[in-house]
């Protein structure tokens, strides 16, 4: 016996759960800072620092664009590993809505409610 195959609206495949629960979760407990992370060497301007003979100090910053203009946010290294924690999860929330947004795309072309 067969049983008729009856599918709700709120039923969602495997992926998109997977992806929708990812999101929310990185969404609703984790810090998210967009921009890309940049390692520069530079000279702090002190006549008689080692960085004047040519030992530049290696500065992190954060590049992002902000009002259509490519801005550049110095790290303090105290800020390091949470600012890099924060860059990562807005990459991973972008992948993931990237993600659930080609499943609904798909959803279109098949015309599948
Ligand atoms: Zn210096």
């Amino acid at each position: 016996m067969s049983v008729p195959k009856t599918r709700s609206k709120t039923h969602m495949a495997i992926p998109e759960r997977r992806g929708r629960s990812a999101l929310a979760r990185l969404v609703s407990q984790r810090g998210l800072m967009r921009g890309n992370l940049l390692e520069r060497r530079r000279v702090c301007g002190k006549a008689n620092c080692r960085c004047a003979r040519g030992e530049l100090h290696a500065g992190l910053y954060l590049v992002f664009s902000e009002g259509g203009k490519l801005r550049q946010l110095f790290v303090p290294k105290s800020w390091e590993s949470r600012v890099r924690l924060w860059v990562q999860d807005y990459h991973e929330v972008r992948r993931l809505l990237e993600e659930v947004s080609r499943l609904y795309v798909e959803k279109l072309r098949q015309r599948e409610d």
